[in-house]
């Protein structure tokens, strides 16, 4: 059974603990309190589009455990 970390922040499906995930590199976009996670690098692209970021990386990462 795998829990929830969070849910992705354009299309809300949910980003499982353990399972991989993807951020946008632009700084702004990490901030601790509203950070930016995406289910997949669709809506990564999604979200740059968006943001009208003119450099940006996906970086993908692993849900960590609580
Ligand atoms: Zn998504
Ligand atoms: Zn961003």
């Amino acid at each position: 059974m795998s829990e929830t970390w969070v849910r992705c922040s354009i299309c809300g499906k949910e980003i499982k603990v353990g399972s991989a995930f993807y951020r946008c590199s632009v700084s702004g976009c990490n901030r601790k309190n509203a950070p930016f996670r995406f289910c997949s690098v669709d809506c990564w692209d999604a979200h740059v589009a968006d943001k009208n970021h003119r450099s940006s990386e996906c970086i993908e990462e692993v849900a960590p455990a609580r």
